[in-house]
């Protein structure tokens, strides 16, 4: 369905351009992957390109990120945020579809459950789960969570829970992305883009774009996806966007003494906003910590190691196996994610924040529907 809608837009839109993507995380990968797919000639541009894909050496945020997908468990019924989740959710199974192959499997591990901390969250999500039965969100009283064996402090509000949200891992699907763009005609330039620089002539606009070591290009639209780099690329051509850092760390917990029905576990649960996530027989993944700048603080890896003081005894008893960090881009004054067409052939796809993951589908779309109308104008 995905192949026949691109096809037909592209042929409709009958206007192939000249496109740079600048940044090669989840967000630029998806979106160039969109744009390729729709006819144009694209070029994706980042140092990190072509390097290895770990977590616990995170080399940017899509790598360092948990994976989880927050969509239609989202507090919000309207406006902007509630639109992209929804679009975004509706989006991810045709993505599946089209990254999961032999060579890279991948899937969404759901349902996720999000645990209430009190009277108050229990009743909203009540009313979120009325509303969204038909989205496969469901409301679970304190004991249906007990039967579901989730021991953990705090569950006697109940839950709701999401049969269509939960996880992707994040390095399977990098590492999908990048099979996917090798195989399509997209060229990799593994370098930094110092600047931009505006080409105007009477009837149109290009974009001249300084790398850090080859020949500048040419390019009818540039798509900015660079994360904490976009300020830096912006801040010259008159387009102010202040983003800040925020440092996430996770850890992956060996765990001693195991949880009764541990292998009932949901792939995901979210308590007090810490994502809890079964890794395998023996692990678990904890995360993330939300640390304004760019230094890890001890301090915040306790406090999320003891669930901020509720960890039963099984968690209490664990060591950690390993840990790592990462940085999200948060915009400042602004909401997240950036979505803005700053001028002709520049746009602006970033700063998502804690929800990068699960946008990327949503943004890819965006970006080229706002590719689409600017050409039909
Ligand atoms: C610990 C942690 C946990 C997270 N958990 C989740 C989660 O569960 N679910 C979720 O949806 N999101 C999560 N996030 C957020 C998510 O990871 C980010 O929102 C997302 O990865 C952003 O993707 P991106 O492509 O915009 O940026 P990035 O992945 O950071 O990529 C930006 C890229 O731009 C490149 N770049 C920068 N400047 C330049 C330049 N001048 N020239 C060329 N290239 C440049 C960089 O090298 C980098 O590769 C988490 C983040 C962290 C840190």
């Amino acid at each position: 369905m995905y192949k026949e809608q691109t096809k037909s837009r592209a042929e409709n839109s009958n206007s192939f351009k000249q496109i740079a993507v600048i940044g090669s995380g989840a967000i630029g990968n998806m979106t160039a992957l969109q744009l390729a797919k729709l006819g144009h000639e694209v070029h994706i541009i980042d140092p990190l390109i072509n390097q290895l894909i770990h977590t616990e050496e995170a080399i940017n945020g899509s790598t360092a990120s948990l994976g989880v997908l927050m969509g239609y468990i989202y507090k919000r019924s309207s406006g902007r945020g509630w639109s992209l989740r929804e679009r975004t959710m509706a989006l991810w199974q045709q993505w599946i579809d089209i990254l999961n192959t032999q060579e890279t499997p991948l899937k969404i591990d759901s349902p996720l459950l999000q645990i209430a901390k009190s009277k108050e969250e229990a009743s909203l999500m009540g009313l979120i789960s009325q509303k969204r039965k038909h989205l496969g969100v469901e409301f679970l009283s304190s004991k249906q969570v007990l039967n579901l064996g989730i021991s953990l402090a705090k569950t006697n509000h109940g839950c709701l829970i999401s049969y269509q949200d939960g996880r992707i891992n994040p390095l399977e699907l990098q590492q999908a992305l990048y099979n996917a763009l090798r195989k399509s005609k997209i060229q990799f330039i593994q370098e930094t883009v110092i600047k931009l620089e505006r080409k105007s002539s009477i009837c149109n606009q290009k974009w001249l774009i300084h790398l850090s070591k080859s020949k500048s290009l040419l390019k009818d639209i540039v798509i900015i996806c660079a994360a904490l780099g976009s300020e830096t690329l912006l801040n010259p051509l008159g387009h102010h966007r202040p983003i800040e850092p925020i440092l996430g760390q996770v850890l992956d917990l060996q765990l001693k003494d195991k949880p009764s029905n541990w292998s009932n576990w949901p792939p995901v649960i979210v308590f007090d906003g810490i994502n809890l996530i079964p890794k395998g027989m023996n692990n678990l993944l904890l995360g993330a910590t939300l640390e304004p700048g760019t230094t890890v603080n001890t301090e915040c890896l306790q406090e999320l190691k003891s669930l901020r003081g509720n960890a039963p005894n099984w968690l209490k008893n664990s060591t950690i196996h390993t840990n790592w960090s990462g940085i999200r881009a948060r915009p400042m004054n602004r909401p997240a994610p950036l979505l803005e067409k700053l001028e002709d052939g520049l746009i602006l796809a970033t700063g998502h924040y804690r929800n990068g993951i699960l946008l990327a589908p949503a943004t890819a779309d965006w970006v080229s529907s706002t590719i689409s109308k600017q050409n039909n104008q």
